[in-house]
C-alpha cells in the first residue's frame, strides 16, 4: 500500500520504539498539506501539544502563526512536524538516541511531502542537515540538499524569551518568500546537477548556496 500522512500518523500513535512513548498523552505527528511547499521542523511536542496532539499549538506556535502572517502565510498552507513526535517529560531536550528512533517517520514525511524548503526552528532540527553548526552563525542562511533548500532558524520559544533573537527570526522569515522563490527555480530547471540528486535518508551534505 502507498505511505501516507494519515497511515504515518496511525503508526506514531501507536508507536513504542523509544521511551518517549511512556510520556506521550497524544502524538503529535505533524499537520499540514501534503503538497505544502515549505515544511517546518521544530523540537518537540510541549505540554499543549501532548495534551491536543497538534504540533505548535501553545505560545511558540501563537509567534510561528504570526511570522507566517508576515509573509502572507496561514498555517493551514504548511506542514509542521518536530523531530520527535512525543513529549520529552518536563519538556526536556529529546535524546540522541530518541531522535534517531524517531527519524524514519519524519524521513518518510519528507519524502511524501517533497516540500520545496525546509525550515529547521532550532538546534535539534538544524543538526540533521547541520551537524557541526552552530545556529548563531548559520540561521537564515539556506543550503541547498539534493533539490531543495533548507533554511535554519531559531526557535520561536527561544526568540519569545529573547528580544535580540526574536529581531533575526523576523528578519530571517521576511526572506522566506524569495528563498522560495529560488528554490522553485532549482527544481524547474533541467539538466541541473542537482537535479540528478536525490535526497537519502541519511543526513546528507548540504552546499552552501552561491546564490545567497
Ligand atoms: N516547540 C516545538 O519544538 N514543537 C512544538 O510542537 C511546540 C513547541
Ligand atoms: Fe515512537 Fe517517535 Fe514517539 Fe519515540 S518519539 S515513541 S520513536 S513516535
Amino acid at each position: 500500500m502507498a505511505d501516507s500522512l494519515e497511515q504515518i500518523a496511525a503508526e506514531v500513535s501507536a508507536c513504542t520504539l523509544c521511551p518517549l512513548q511512556h510520556s506521550r498523552v497524544k502524538a503529535v505527528p505533524g499537520e499540514g498539506p501534503v503538497n505544502a511547499q515549505i515544511m517546518f521542523i521544530g523540537e518537540g511536542p510541549g505540554f499543549h501539544e501532548n495534551q491536543s496532539g497538534r504540533p505548535f499549538v501553545g505560545a511558540a506556535g501563537n509567534f510561528l502563526v504570526e511570522l507566517l502572517a508576515s509573509i502572507n502565510m496561514k498555517r493551514e498552507e504548511v506542514f509542521i512536524c518536530n523531530v520527535v513526535k512525543c513529549r520529552p517529560p518536563g519538556n526536556r531536550d529529546p535524546e540522541p538516541t530518541e531522535i534517531a528512533a524517531c527519524a524514519p517517520y519524519l524521513d518518510r514525511q519528507i519524502e511524501l511531502i517533497d516540500p520545496t524548503i525546509i525550515v529547521t526552528l532550532g538546534r535539534y532540527s538544524m543538526a540533521r542537515w547541520f551537524p557541526e553548526a552552530r545556529i548563531s552563525h548559520i540561521h537564515g542562511k539556506p543550503r541547498r540538499s539534493g533539490k531543495r533548500l533548507i533554511v535554519p532558524m531559531y526557535h520561536p520559544a527561544a526568540a519569545l524569551h529573547q528580544p535580540s533573537l526574536r529581531q533575526e527570526v523576523v528578519d530571517d522569515f521576511l526572506r522566506l518568500p524569495q528563498f522560495l522563490a529560488e528554490a522553485r527555480q532549482i527544481g524547474d530547471s533541467p539538466g541541473e546537477p542537482a537535479d540528478q540528486q536525490t535526497e537519502n535518508t541519511k543526513p546528507d551534505q548540504p552546499q552552501q548556496l552561491s546564490l545567497f
